[in-house]
């Protein structure tokens, strides 16, 4: 009997995060395909970064079928509407984060994950004259990290 609760509890879970993403991708201007169902109840549950190959590597080990460039065009579409922030501290990969406020990242080199670092815990002095007609858009800081 118990077991059966947990299992309802569970199932309701699911079924009010489908719901809250169908919710958001609508709100976004995003049809929400099963893959964009999928990769967003992935994504969006928590506050997280994953980069494209670690959305397709869970996919798969949850035992969806889905292909990497389903993969990579769902994660563009939800950068491009601005429901997930694209972050750019690895040449070789980009990361998605689902917390699209500014906020500043610790990046470990060794393994590859991203730490969010509260925007209220660092502070910026000294910034350099912009160049003529510009201004500030965003002030985003990476700290790249390793471990010892
Ligand atoms: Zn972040």
């Amino acid at each position: 009997m118990s077991s059966f609760s947990l299992e309802c509890f569970n199932m309701d879970d699911v079924i009010q995060l489908k719901t809250q993403v169908e919710k958001r991708l609508k709100l976004y201007g995003l049809r929400p395909t099963k893959a964009r169902l999928r990769i967003g109840m992935m994504l969006l549950d928590h506050p997280k970064h994953l980069s494209a190959e670690q959305v397709f590597e869970r996919l798969l080990e949850k035992g969806h079928s889905i292909s990497k460039a389903t993969v990579y065009n769902t994660l563009n579409a939800f950068a491009e509407k601005g429901l997930v922030n694209q972050v750019a501290v690895d040449p070789s990969r980009m990361y998605y984060d689902s917390t699209t406020n500014a906020h500043h990242h610790f990046f470990n080199i060794d393994t590859g994950q991203l730490f969010d670092i509260p925007s209220d815990d660092l502070s910026v002095e000294n910034i350099p004259r912009l160049p003529e007609n510009t201004k500030i858009q965003d002030l985003e800081i990476v700290i790249k990290i390793k471990n010892k």
